[in-house]
């Protein structure tokens, strides 16, 4: 299980690794900023039991699926209020659930949903957030077979919540 259990860190690592580079990425890859739209959460399924794809050895669970004309799409919410853009780590979590769908039905979801307290971005699963999601999870991947790996981001509040805090040498806020 120990697999299980580091690979579904991924996700919550996304965050962090995903804030650092965030800047530089919007710059350079193309990723999609989301479209704010309006969308009946009436249809919205709540999920029950994760995803799993052994080719990806990725595990997560959006939090509602929608279907639409265009195919089931995840839904990931987000109890903040909405940035001006989505985080890069948020998108990648929603890539991430878009991958598993796709792994899982045999369909590729078109894009998928990131609600916020105050606004629903739809942000296309491009070819280009997929790259990203891939080279982000093969990085995260080769960081768990380092010695050690160097805190990326300036976040007191990450670090307070993190389950490694009592033994991180770089923890925040301390
Ligand atoms: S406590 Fe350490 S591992 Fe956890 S978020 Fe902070 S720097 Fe990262």
């Amino acid at each position: 299980m120990f697999w299980l259990l580091a690979l579904s860190l991924l996700l919550l690592i996304f965050g962090g690794l995903a804030l650092a580079r965030s800047t530089r990425l919007r710059q350079e890859s193309g990723l999609p900023a989301g479209r704010l739209i309006y969308a009946d959460s009436a249809d919205w399924r709540p999920v029950q039991q994760p995803f799993y794809s052994k080719t990806y050895q990725l595990i997560g669970k959006p939090d509602y699926l929608v279907e639409t004309a265009a195919g089931v799409v995840p839904v990931e919410v987000k109890s903040s209020a909405a940035p001006k853009i989505p985080y890069l780590g948020h998108l990648l979590q929603l890539a991430a659930y878009c991958l598993l769908i796709e792994e899982t039905t045999g369909q590729s979801p078109p894009h998928g949903l990131l609600k916020y307290a105050n606004a629903l971005y739809e942000v296309d699963f491009s070819p280009e957030l997929r790259r990203e999601l891939l080279e982000t999870m093969a990085h995260l991947r080769q960081a768990r077979l380092a010695k050690s790996v160097a805190r990326s981001h300036q976040q007191p509040g990450k670090c307070a919540a993190c389950g490694f805090y009592d033994r991180c040498e770089e923890a925040l806020g301390r």
